[in-house]
This record gives structure tokens, C-alpha cells and sequence, in this order.
């Protein structure tokens, strides 16, 4: 039976504060998704107020190259990344009344990631939590651009991570998900993989955007709690217990951000503290959804149409599965990632790739994730290499390094967020 989680507040006039601002800020931009296209085309939805955008106007982005420079992955379709086609995805299939949570490293990773399946679970007398590790207080030029101060403060920096919590409750709303069912941890944008490297006996990590050591926000599920990884694990090991879901959305951690590996490696983290305690093992979910939001060859840019194809990257345990979604839950996405008003002004190109026809998950079933061991595999080569301590054994990974960035994707990937 879940419960639902989070402080059972409201939004509060800060909140009616930061959703004002934040439409000054979409307004003062005037950078839109566009909204309610009636098509499952991805070429439809790029709206007429995303071609006007400054950021629509753009060259349109280079497809994936031809030739990779010397020490770069390779590209999809070769040999060792990805060289299945959309036909070898297997139709994922959402069962009634099923108990979603889904952890997202920031606000936007839920719609980007699973708009389309918290729909589907509600739709079908199911029900959905969603949890935020960080509030993605951490982006530097999104603040800048949203304060109009070139060096951002840290009360400016406490301020955005209000603001992007405030634009995911709205975007929530589009699914019918009401705050209630929504909680934020407020551990620190950008400093999970450090904070996980730390391990549990040191002194909380400082966020160097923040300069706060523990949740700024008063709304975080506690903000009492010092950045450690000690301190997120029990959170998020009870969070879990409280929603006792059968299924959980988390990204997968192949993912070139390290935000999103770490978030993986700390769920995998709290599954295993919360099997080992009395009446635990009962709230282990039976499926793990692991999905990609960045990395250097995926997802496609939006002037390539079609369903999301399978990524060039592979998690050895899982297995890749397609979720349709029909036009109304594709037009519902849109919204949302459109109330993301300020990530809508830096990613646009991410978020138009992003909202396709379909949503995929590399599936990991519970006897597989059950062997699996938290920071296995690490998050990024710079990570295994950071600590002279012993190495935990590597799971193999057919995962390649990250390649030098091209200027088409460094347009593409402005910034990995
Ligand atoms: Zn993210």
C-alpha cells in the first residue's frame, strides 16, 4: 500500500513567489515549448513559438559524424555501441494499479525521462511518487540568466533551486500529481558522485554554488540532514519504504552525468540497507526502469524523426524496453517540460529530442539488481581514479569513454544537466 510522502504541504506563498518569477522569467525570455501539437510527429512538435525562440533559431544540429577523432567512442552503429535497431526494443506494458516512484536527480529528468509512463500508471488506477534528489540549485548559467547577475550569489543560488522546485510542482500538475505526492531532498546539484566518493565518515560536503552543507530549503524531507551519503541513503531507503512501489524509475548509470550515475548508485544503496532491516525485504520493488537522459550519441537531434531508438549504450543487466505514448500523454509532456521554464531557456534542442512518440528503459527484473553492488559500475573514468583506496570490482560495461566534444555537441550538450 503506498502512502503518500512529502510534508503534506501546499504551495506557500513562497511558492506562489517563485512560480511569479518564473513566469517573468519565461515571459522576459520568451522561450516556449509550444504547446498541445496533435501529432505524434517529433517534427510537429516544435511549435511556432519554439521556431521564434533564440535558441529555435540556431543552426539546426549536426547529425552524429561520419569520424570520430583519435581516442573517441564509436559512433552508434558500430560494433560495441548500439548497433540494434528500434525493432529489437520490446514493448513495455504497464500493469493496473501499479506503485511507480520515480527518483529523479533533478527537476525536468521526470518528464524528460518518464512523462509518458506516470500517465500511463495513473491512467490505470496506479499511483506515483516522485522524488528530487537535488533542486538544481547548481547551474551557474541558467542562474545567471535568470538573475541577470553574471556572478551569481549564493542567495541566488538558493533562490533558482526554489524556482526550479516551484516549476516542478507545476509541471507535476500536468499529470494530476499533486505536491503532496512529491518530495525534495535538496542534496546538493552537481556534488552527489562526490558526496558518495566521500563515503559516510567525513564531514558533510559544502556546496560550492549554495555554501550550504545541508538542505537550504525548508521544504526538503529534511533539511536537518547533512550532505553524506549516510544521510541520503536513509532518506531515500525510507522514502522507499513508505512508498512501497513495485516499480522505480531511476537513471541509468551509464549516464554521462554524474549526478544521474551517483543517483543510481545511492538508490541501489538504500535498496540494499532497506532489505537488511526486519520486514524490509517486502518493500524491494520488483523492477528497476533505468533510463538516459545525456550521453554523447543519444538521443537523436529533434530534425531526426521518428520513435526514440535504442541508445548506443548498454547496462549488462538490463534490457531495453519501448513505452508508446498516444498524442494526448506526448501533448501533457510537452506542457510539463514547458513549465520548466527555465531549463526550457538552455536545453530546448535536449528537450524537443526528448519528446517523442515513445520513452524507453533498459529494465533491470529484482534477481538481477539484487547482485548488483552499489558504485559498480563507477560513475565516469575520473572517479576511479580519484581515490587511492582500494577499487571495488568492475562490472563489465561495454560502456566506451566520453568522446572529445565536437562543436555540434558541444552545442548539443551546452551543458550537461
Ligand atoms: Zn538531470
Amino acid at each position: 500500500m503506498t502512502r503518500l510522502l512529502g510534508k503534506g504541504k501546499g504551495p506557500g506563498p513562497g511558492l506562489v513567489v517563485a512560480v511569479a518569477l518564473g513566469a517573468l522569467v519565461a515571459g522576459a525570455l520568451a522561450l516556449r515549448l509550444g504547446s498541445a501539437p496533435q501529432t505524434t510527429s517529433p517534427a510537429a512538435v516544435r511549435s511556432p513559438a519554439v521556431a521564434a525562440s533564440p535558441l529555435a533559431a540556431a543552426p539546426p544540429l549536426a547529425a552524429a559524424p561520419t569520424s570520430s577523432p583519435p581516442g573517441a567512442p564509436v559512433p552508434p552503429g558500430a560494433p560495441g555501441r548500439g548497433a540494434a535497431s528500434q525493432h529489437d526494443l520490446t514493448t513495455l506494458e504497464v500493469p493496473p494499479k501499479l506503485r511507480l516512484l520515480v527518483v529523479a536527480p533533478h527537476p525536468d529528468d521526470e518528464s524528460l525521462a518518464a512523462g509518458g509512463l506516470m500517465q500511463q500508471v495513473l491512467e490505470k488506477g496506479g499511483r506515483v511518487h516522485v522524488v528530487f534528489m537535488t533542486s538544481g540549485d547548481g547551474y551557474p548559467e541558467a542562474v545567471a540568466l535568470a538573475t541577470g547577475h553574471r556572478q551569481p550569489t549564493a542567495v541566488d543560488y538558493r533562490g533558482f533551486g526554489e524556482l526550479r522546485r516551484a516549476e516542478a510542482l507545476v509541471a507535476l500538475e500536468h499529470y494530476h500529481i499533486l505536491p503532496v505526492s512529491v518530495t525534495f531532498l535538496g542534496f546538493p546539484d552537481g556534488g552527489l558522485q562526490e558526496i558518495w566518493r566521500r563515503g559516510p565518515h567525513v564531514p558533510a560536503y559544502q556546496s560550492p554554488y549554495t555554501h550550504d552543507d545541508r538542505p537550504p530549503y525548508p521544504e526538503a524531507f529534511n533539511p536537518h540532514a547533512g550532505y553524506t551519503s549516510h544521510e541520503l541513503i536513509n532518506q531515500i531507503s525510507h522514502l522507499v519504504a513508505l512508498a512501497d512501489p513495485d516499480w522505480i524509475a531511476v537513471p541509468i548509470p551509464v549516464d554521462m552525468h554524474p549526478d544521474h550515475c551517483a543517483t543510481f548508485t545511492f538508490l541501489l544503496a538504500a535498496l540494499k540497507s532497506l532489505a537488511a532491516e526486519p520486514g524490509g525485504d517486502s518493500k524491494i520493488p520488483d523492477r528497476l526502469l533505468t533510463y538516459l537522459v545525456h550521453d554523447g550519441w543519444w538521443p537523436p537531434p529533434p530534425s531526426v524523426p521518428g520513435p526514440l531508438p535504442l541508445p548506443p549504450v548498454t547496462f549488462p543487466p538490463a534490457r531495453w524496453y519501448s513505452l508508446p505514448l498516444d498524442a494526448a500523454q506526448i501533448d501533457a509532456k510537452l506542457a510539463a517540460l514547458e513549465s520548466h521554464g527555465t531549463q526550457a531557456a538552455m536545453m530546448d534542442r535536449l528537450f524537443r529530442a526528448l519528446a517523442r512518440p515513445n520513452e524507453i528503459f533498459a529494465v533491470v527484473e529484482r534477481p538481477d539488481f539484487a547482485r548488483l553492488k552499489p558504485g559498480e559500475p563507477p560513475c565516469g573514468p575520473e572517479l576511479r581514479h580519484a581515490e587511492p583506496g582500494p577499487q571495488p570490482a568492475v562490472v563489465e560495461s561495454p560502456r566506451q569513454p566520453a568522446p572529445t566534444p565536437t562543436p555540434a555537441d558541444a552545442e548539443r550538450h551546452a551543458r550537461v544537466r
